[in-house]
């Protein structure tokens, strides 16, 4: 148990074992061995290695409950082994830490995800997919306003969201999983808000439309079309830019993308996908974001990193009723007992909102 911990905790650190070795002052071959249970490190090495690996002592004797199961990646991505092996380990760290914080309460107040139903139950058109979009937004209560964060969204409806910040070589293109039956989505905290936030929607997309397209349906494109219905009703399209329109604006769809946190590319998608613009049209805004460079950059100020607050708000609620001692409140959200005591009377720097 301790030495599936350790790799664990290194290999989401991203230190080789000789790394770890030289900062906790043994061989390479005792970590080795460490991490194979062959042998057991003492208290001072134990310290240094928390440190190195930045982890509590608490985090090498927790039971390892926790297990990834039908991960399927967004798309074929060329990450290599080992950075691979870091995100999966940073997944499994954070997903633990969700799994302990809700194991403390008698009834964890977050439902369970269940798929929403809907009066069409078989999709046979894209503009279908568009119905069912809004059908959840009602349901949701959402109404045509934009959404300010998606991943509390998603989180208060039982949906667990990983941003992982170990994607150093920016390769990552996100993921989904089921951890105990419960859907976990990760993306990269490295990417700039409309891209995480598309890929929420069309993650979300997958669980709503999965089983339920005819045959004659890409789901990839179903579950495009579901992220910018989601994100960017057809009502407000319209209300915005007209029934139908030539030609359209660079500054428009900045505008657009503002508001909705969905990219102008994606917005021109949108637009033609509504008949607002032709094809004839989407193809000369294509040219013109292709010839700028902005399909890579979009032009302007970028759409602010996605955040949440549900954990934090959990651990403090369940501190205030006594579910969570201070001590358990500090290593939930992996910070000293000094520091939590000062983040309690909020005179330390802002740990509610994980990006
Ligand atoms: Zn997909």
């Amino acid at each position: 148990m301790f030495g599936e911990r350790l790799f664990r905790a290194r290999a989401a650190s991203g230190l080789s074992m000789k790394e770890l070795a030289l900062l906790a002052g043994v061989s390479a071959n005792m970590i080795k061995k460490y991490e194979h249970n062959e042998s057991m490190p003492g208290s001072a090495v134990l310290l240094k290695m928390s440190r190195a690996l930045g982890v509590r002592n608490e985090y090498f004797f927790r039971p390892t409950t926790v297990e990834l199961k039908e991960v399927e990646y967004r798309k074929r991505s060329n990450l290599s082994k080992k950075a691979l092996t870091r995100i999966h380990a940073d997944i499994i760290n954070q997903v633990e830490r969700w799994m302990e914080l809700a194991a403390l309460w008698p009834c964890f107040p977050v439902p369970a995800f269940s798929a929403p139903l809907f009066s069409t139950q078989r999709l046979t058109h894209y503009d279908d997919v568009e119905k069912v979009a809004e059908c959840l937004r009602q349901q949701w209560c959402l109404g045509s306003q934009p959404i300010a964060s998606l991943i509390d969204l998603l989180e208060r409806q039982g949906i667990l969201v990983i941003v992982t910040q170990a994607d150093h070589a920016e390769k990552f293109d996100g993921c989904q999983a089921k951890v105990n039956g419960m859907p976990v989505i990760v993306i990269s905290g490295k990417w700039p808000g409309d891209r995480q936030r598309f890929t929420l929607a069309h993650e979300l997309g997958h669980l709503v439309l999965h089983h339920r397209l005819a045959d004659n349906l890409d789901e990839e494109k179903a579950c495009h079309r579901f992220a910018g219905a989601f994100l960017l009703p057809a009502s407000t399209m319209r209300q915005r830019l007209g029934a139908r329109r030539h030609a359209l604006e660079v500054r428009e769809l900045y505008l657009l993308k503002q508001e909705a946190g969905l990219s102008m590319m994606a917005c021109i998608y949108r637009a033609a996908d509504l008949g607002i613009i032709s094809d004839q049209t989407r193809q000369k805004l294509f040219m013109l974001f292709s010839a700028s460079h902005w399909r890579t950059l979009e032009p302007g100020e970028a759409y602010p990193a996605e955040s949440t607050t549900l954990f934090s708000q959990l651990v403090f609620r369940g501190l205030g009723e006594g579910i969570l001692s201070e001590s358990k409140a500090a290593e939930l959200l992996g910070i000293s007992l000094s520091q939590f005591h000062r983040t309690r009377k909020l005179e330390s720097p802002d740990v509610d909102s994980y990006q």
